[in-house]
């Protein structure tokens, strides 16, 4: 991965390498299509977002699982005003809570696929991921409606 070409502080999204982020294994699963978190073995509890020790019990014993792909809208908005620099071109775009099937984990991610007004508490979701542009990869969810 080559280094990010914004500077800082507009650079939104993670650095991924494993050199850089000790849960670099997160961002390897999701090149790899797989939404993942830790897990306890110790006392089973799932993290999101994923853990290097255990919020918990405070051990380092946690492996990877896979979580739901899809999910519920549990709660959402619209970015409108006060946009930070660079994203000034996103105005509308919608952000959201995603309730992962029976998984109890909630994540905040960007919402695409129908408009804010369309959108309703409840309706599912799928998650997908996209190329951020510079050799990076994240997720968001996609309405299913
Ligand atoms: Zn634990």
């Amino acid at each position: 991965m080559s280094a990010p070409s914004k500077p800082y502080l507009l650079d939104f999204y993670p650095l991924e390498d494993e050199k850089q982020t000790r849960i670099a294994p997160f961002f390897a699963h999701l090149r790899a299509g797989r939404l993942t978190t830790t897990k306890c073995e110790a006392d089973s509890s799932v993290h999101w977002p994923p853990r290097v020790t255990c919020p918990l019990c405070h051990g380092n014993r946690l492996v990877w699982v896979d979580l739901p792909k899809e999910g519920k809208l549990y709660a959402f908005s619209a970015l409108v005003l006060g946009l930070p620099m660079g994203m000034e071109g996103d105005a509308g775009a919608v952000v959201g809570m995603v309730e992962l099937g029976n998984s109890g984990v909630r994540i905040f991610s960007r919402i695409r696929g129908r408009k804010y007004e369309d959108l309703r508490v409840g309706d599912p979701v799928e998650f997908e991921t996209y190329d951020t542009g510079d050799g990076r990869v994240f997720y968001r969810f996609v309405s299913k409606l």
